[in-house]
C-alpha cells in the first residue's frame, strides 16, 4: 500500500524575507492584514519595538500564525524594530517618533510605520512590550513601585475626544479586568499606568513615543507591558490575553487553532520552529539543533531564499556561511556545500517501519524501528551519519537508529537525521527522519501577507 504522506508538507505562505548583508542593518519589518468575511473595526497590533522584549513580539507572531479573523480586520507589524530583534538589543526606535533625522538608518522604517498608524481604517492601536518588574502607582518596594512597567496597561491620556474607542481609561480598565480573571496567582494582575504624557513635563522619553505619536494624530493607543520577571512564553500568553480582551471590545471575532493557557502558548511557539529552503526540498524543525550543520547543499545563489510560516524566523549569511535565528533566538549555523539543483522528482518511495510510502521532499518523517530509501536508477542516496564500507550508495538498505552516527543528526539529541536524495552530483531533495516518536505536527495555518503600498508621502509632526 502508498500512503502518501502530505500532512508533514506544509503550503509555503507568501512571505519570503530576503536580507542580504547591506540589508542587514536596516531589517524591514513584515506587514501582515487578516481581513474577515464580515466587515467591522481595524486593530492594529505592533510587536518589537524593543527589540529586547520578545513576549510582546511572539504574541504577535502568533497572531499571524495561529488567529484567524471572521468579523473585523486584524493588521499585524510582529517585528518593527527587527534589526535590533536579531542582534538582541533593545534599540531605541521608540525615541524616534517626534522628530527623526532623514539620515537616521530607521528613517525608512519609521516614516512606513506612522503611514500605517494613520491610515484612516486604523480604529485602535495595540502596542506590545516586556517591562522591568510590576509596575504600581505607590512604593512596595525595589521590584514594585510607580517606576516599573511589568504588567500593566499603559495609555499617554485618559481619552481622546470625539474618536471611537477614544476613551482609553475606560478601555484599558475593562481589558485589565479581564486580564485578571484569568489570573490566579496573586501579585500578577495588570494595573492601569497613566503617564498624562502631554502634561507631565517629566514624561520626555514618553513625547517621542510611537503611543504618542499615535494619540498626537488621534489614534487612540495602547500599550501592554508583560513582566520581564517571567518566562517568554508566559509572557507571551498575558499579551494574548490582552489581545483577545481588545478584540473582544471592538467587535473582531476570530478563531485560533490551540489552548490560550501558558503551557498550550509555549507549545506552539516550539511548533512553529520551522524553516523551508530549496523551494520546499529541505524542511528543517529548528528546536534543540545542532550549534553547525556541516555540508549542507545549498543552491550557490546569493543568500538562500527561505519560507517560514513565522515572521520572527530570518536565515543570516554570517561569513561565508548562514545563520538561522528566531526572534531573539540564534541557532544553527549552516555550512554550504554549493550544488546544481535537479527537479526532475519531487519525492521518493521509502519503506518506513516495514510500510511502503511515498515522501515528499520537505518532508519530517516519524520512524520507529527503521527505514529504507527505494532504489530509484540514476539516483544516489546518502543518509547522512551512515557508511557501510563499499556502498556509495545508502538506497535500498534498511537503516536503524542505532546504525547512525549522532554527531551527524540535525538535533542535540541525535534523533533527528538527513536523507539527501542526488542525481549524480545535482540535489534533487532531502527528507528528515525523525526517531523522537512524538505525535504528528498539525499544518500550520497559511498566514497572508500584503506588501506595504501606502500612497500618500506626507510628513508628520
Ligand atoms: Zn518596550
Amino acid at each position: 500500500m502508498i500512503v502518501v504522506v502530505g500532512v508533514m508538507r506544509f503550503f509555503f505562505l507568501l512571505f519570503v524575507m530576503l536580507i542580504s548583508a547591506t540589508h542587514l542593518f536596516a531589517a524591514d519589518f513584515s506587514f501582515h492584514q487578516q481581513q474577515g468575511t464580515r466587515q467591522g473595526s481595524t486593530l492594529l497590533v505592533i510587536g518589537g519595538i524593543d527589540g529586547d522584549e520578545p513576549g510582546g513580539f511572539h504574541a504577535a507572531a502568533t497572531l499571524v500564525t495561529h488567529y484567524q479573523v471572521q468579523r473585523g480586520n486584524l493588521w499585524i507589524v510582529p517585528n518593527l524594530n527587527f534589526e535590533s530583534i536579531l542582534k538582541r538589543q533593545r534599540g531605541n526606535m521608540n525615541l524616534k517618533f517626534a522628530s527623526i533625522s532623514k539620515h537616521d538608518h530607521q528613517y525608512q522604517q519609521v516614516q512606513q510605520i506612522k503611514k500605517i498608524i494613520t491610515q484612516p481604517q486604523v480604529d485602535l492601536i495595540l502596542n506590545l512590550h516586556d517591562g522591568s518588574g510590576f509596575y504600581h502607582p505607590e512604593r512596595i518596594n525595589s521590584q514594585r513601585n510607580p517606576n516599573r512597567w511589568g504588567q500593566s496597561c499603559v495609555i499617554d491620556q485618559s481619552r481622546i475626544e470625539n474618536v471611537r474607542f477614544g476613551n482609553l481609561e475606560h478601555l484599558a480598565e475593562i481589558i485589565i479586568q479581564q486580564i485578571n480573571s484569568k489570573t490566579s496567582t496573586q501579585g500578577q494582575n495588570f494595573l492601569l499606568k497613566n503617564m498624562h504624557t502631554a502634561t507631565d513635563r517629566k514624561a520626555i522619553a514618553a513625547k517621542k513615543s510611537l503611543s504618542y505619536f499615535a494619540v498626537r494624530n488621534q489614534k487612540p493607543c495602547l500599550s501592554v507591558e508583560a513582566s520581564k520577571t517571567h518566562s517568554v512564553s508566559l509572557r507571551t500568553y498575558y499579551h494574548l490575553l490582552a489581545l483577545e480582551a481588545t478584540m473582544q471590545q471592538m467587535g473582531i471575532h476570530f478563531t485560533r487553532d490551540f489552548q490560550l493557557t501558558p503551557q498550550g502558548v509555549k507549545q506552539i511557539i516550539k511548533d512553529d520552529a520551522v524553516l523551508a529552503l530549496v523551494g520546499g526540498r529541505v524542511q528543517l524543525e529548528l528546536n534543540n539543533m545542532r550549534t553547525t550543520i556541516k555540508n549542507f547543499p545549498l543552491p550557490e545563489t546569493g543568500t538562500p531564499k527561505f519560507t517560514a510560516n513565522n515572521p520572527l524566523i530570518t536565515l543570516l549569511p554570517a561569513d561565508n556561511r548562514y545563520r538561522i535565528h528566531y526572534g531573539n533566538n540564534r541557532l544553527a549555523f549552516i555550512n554550504p556545500h554549493f550544488v546544481d539543483l535537479d527537479r526532475s522528482i519531487d519525492s521518493v518511495k521509502m519503506v518506513i517501519d516495514g510500510m511502503l510510502q511515498s515522501v515528499s521532499f520537505g518532508s519530517i518523517v516519524p520512524v520507529k524501528k527503521n527505514f529504507l530509501v527505494k532504489e530509484q536508477q540514476g539516483y544516489r542516496v546518502n543518509v547522512v551519519g551512515f557508511s557501510k564500507p563499499g556502498h556509495p550508495n545508502d538506497g535500498h538498505l534498511p537503516i536503524s537508529h542505532a546504525q547512525l552516527k549522532q554527531s551527524y543528526s540535525i538535533d542535540k539529541a541525535g534523533q533527528l537525521y538527513r536523507v539527501e536524495i542526488y542525481r549524480n552530483e545535482r540535489f534533487s531533495g532531502m527528507i528528515l527522519v525523525d526517531f523522537r516518536q512524538k505525535s504528528v505536527r498539525k499544518e500550520p495555518l497559511i498566514a497572508r501577507i500584503h506588501p506595504i503600498n501606502l500612497e500618500s508621502d506626507q510628513q508628520y509632526n
